[in-house]
């Protein structure tokens, strides 16, 4: 029988902290120290979470990168270019080819998750997929605390409620999780570790 784990991204997602916002600020604005936290771009050691998750980010926000058979999908990309490049070099750091990027889940709109896709898909040819309501969620949101720092990436193919992906060995089951945004995903994927196999839920 499979066991069921829940991972929880750490993501500083405006939408939830605004609402620390002291009594008479406007909760759109959230309190200039959590602003600080959301664009600390201090790196986090790299992690191999099970045999096949890896995690790798700064303070402000992760990624995660799932090893299958035939390359490497990653789940969202943080803020920009210079997240990404951690995420190369976070990689690296386990043997892992950036090359071996085939698809970036980006499991919500906001720009501290899709902001290093761009780089990511040009460099590597990897195909980025977001929910559609997201990718029009993501379009049109342009000023804010989650505003993108780096151009948006183009979005191949759209993430359906109760979709699968699959890449090599793994499937990936996307589910609608509306809520912090319009067309937030979460994801259903296997995991190893030391040799056991498990199901994970990633929260988007
Ligand atoms: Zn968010």
């Amino acid at each position: 029988m499979k066991r069921m784990l829940s991972l929880t991204l750490s993501a500083m997602c405006m939408a939830s902290l605004a609402m620390g916002a002291s009594k008479g600020e406007d909760p759109a604005t959230p309190p200039k120290e959590i602003l600080a936290l959301l664009h600390d771009h201090t790196p986090l050691t790299p992690t191999k979470v099970f045999d096949n998750l890896y995690c790798i980010g700064t303070k402000s926000v992760v990624a995660w990168a799932l090893k299958t058979s035939e390359g490497i999908v990653l789940i969202d990309s943080m803020w920009n270019d210079e997240d990404a490049k951690l995420i190369e070099k976070g990689l690296k750091l386990y043997g892992l080819s950036p090359k071996d990027i085939k698809l970036i889940i980006i499991t919500h709109g906001h720009g501290d998750h899709y902001g290093g896709a761009n780089y990511l898909a040009k460099k590597y040819g990897a195909k980025v997929l977001m929910s559609q309501k997201d990718t029009e969620f993501m379009l049109s949101y342009n000023v804010g605390p989650n505003a993108p720092e780096y151009p948006k990436p183009k979005i191949d193919q759209y993430l359906k409620d109760r979709g699968k992906i699959t890449l090599g060995d793994t499937q990936i089951i996307s589910v609608e999780t509306p809520g912090h945004t319009v067309g937030g995903i979460s994801l259903i994927f296997p995991v190893k570790y030391q040799g056991k196999n498990y199901e994970a839920m990633l929260w988007g």
